[in-house]
C-alpha cells in the first residue's frame, strides 16, 4: 500500500497527516507555527520515517504555482513575517526526496470536498473559507482554476451594505468581500468577535449581504453547480437562511435553474469537519503519481 503526506499550512497551524491511496487520514499531528525554521523542521521530522510516496500542500499564499517562473513553489509576498519567499515545495522535496504537489490552502479544501465531500461527483464547484481571511477555491469543468496566478477571489470588490458605515480592514482595498466579512472585520466593526454577537440581528443582516453579493458574482462568472461555505464565520447559523434568501433576491429571477430552486443543497456548509485542507492535500499528493 503507498502512503502519501499532506500538509495544511496555515498561519497559527501546520496539519501534518499521512493518509492511504483513499485519502483516508492514517495518523496526523498539529504543529503550531513558531519561527520559520523550527516549523519546517518539526515538520521534516513527522514525516522523515513515514515513507510516503509523494507530499502535498495545501499553503496560504500568495504562491508561484507557475511551473516556467524561477520561484515556481515558493511562497511569495506573504505578510506572514519570515514566510516571504520560502521556497516550500522545493525544501520538502530537498529533504524527503519525494514529489512535491503544492496550492492554495482554498484550492485543497476544494479539492477534498470536490473528492470526498459535499461537492463529489460535481464539476463546477465553488469552495470559500470565511475565517481570519476570505478565500475561494474555485473548480472548473473538473479541473482547480490556476491563471496567471491562482484566483484571489476573497479579494472582490463589493458595494456597501445599506446602513454599513464601516471603512473596510484590508490594507490593499478596503471595500473588498475579505476587508468587509472576515471574523476580524465583523469585529473591528461592531467591537466584538462575531461569536459573542449571535443575538444582534444587524450584524448577520449586514454580513450575509456581503456574502450575498460575493456568491451572486460567483454564481454569474463561474456558473459553479456546487456552492460549499466553511470557516469560522459560518459557525453562525443565523447566516445560512440569511444568505441563501438574499443570493435569490440579487438574482432576481434572472437565472432559473434547478439548483437555484433547491437552494438549501446549493449553498452547503463544508462536509469533512475541519479535515478538508488535509484531504486535499492528500489528493495533490496523488496526482504526483499517474
Ligand atoms: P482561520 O481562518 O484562522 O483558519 P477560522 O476559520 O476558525 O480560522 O476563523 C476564525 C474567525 O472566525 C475568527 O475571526 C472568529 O472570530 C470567527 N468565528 C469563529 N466562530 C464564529 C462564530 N460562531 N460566529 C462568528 N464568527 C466566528
Ligand atoms: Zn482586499
Amino acid at each position: 500500500m503507498r502512503l502519501y503526506g499532506s500538509i495544511e499550512a496555515g498561519g497559527t497551524w501546520m496539519k501534518c497527516a499521512i493518509g492511504d491511496e483513499n485519502a483516508s487520514i492514517i495518523d496526523s499531528v498539529v504543529i503550531p507555527v513558531t519561527k520559520k525554521d523550527e516549523t519546517i523542521e518539526k515538520m521534516l521530522e513527522y514525516f522523515e520515517d513515514k515513507d510516503i510516496t509523494a507530499l502535498g500542500i495545501a499553503c496560504f499564499g500568495p504562491l508561484d504555482l507557475n511551473p516556467d517562473s524561477e520561484t515556481y513553489g515558493y511562497i511569495t509576498k506573504t505578510p506572514k513575517i519570515g514566510w516571504e519567499n520560502v521556497n516550500i515545495k522545493g525544501i520538502f522535496e530537498d529533504k524527503l526526496k519525494v514529489p512535491v504537489v503544492l496550492d492554495t490552502d482554498v484550492n485543497g479544501a476544494l479539492l477534498g470536498e470536490v473528492m470526498h465531500g459535499a461537492g463529489k461527483g460535481y464539476k463546477d464547484v465553488v469552495y470559500i473559507t470565511i475565517g481570519t481571511g476570505i478565500g475561494a477555491g474555485i473548480y472548473s469543468g473538473g479541473n482547480l482554476v490556476h491563471g496567471m496566478l491562482h484566483p484571489e477571489a476573497g479579494h472582490i470588490i463589493l458595494k456597501s451594505a445599506r446602513g454599513d458605515h464601516y471603512k473596510g480592514k484590508c490594507p490593499f482595498h478596503k471595500y473588498c468581500f475579505e476587508g468587509l466579512a472576515s471574523g476580524p472585520a465583523i469585529e473591528d466593526r461592531w467591537g466584538q468577535k462575531g461569536e459573542t454577537l449571535s443575538d444582534k440581528e444587524e450584524v448577520w443582516e449586514i454580513e450575509s449581504e456581503y456574502i450575498a453579493q460575493a456568491l451572486v458574482n460567483y454564481i454569474m462568472i463561474l456558473s459553479p453547480k456546487k456552492i460549499i461555505l466553511g470557516g469560522g464565520v459560518m459557525n453562525q447559523e443565523v447566516l445560512w437562511p440569511l444568505i441563501r434568501e438574499k443570493t435569490l433576491e440579487m438574482i432576481n429571477g434572472y437565472i432559473d435553474t434547478k439548483e437555484l430552486r433547491d437552494i438549501d443543497n446549493y449553498i452547503v456548509p463544508a462536509s469533512l469537519g475541519g479535515n478538508q485542507g488535509l484531504v486535499g492535500g492528500l489528493e495533490l499528493a496523488k496526482t504526483a503519481i499517474v
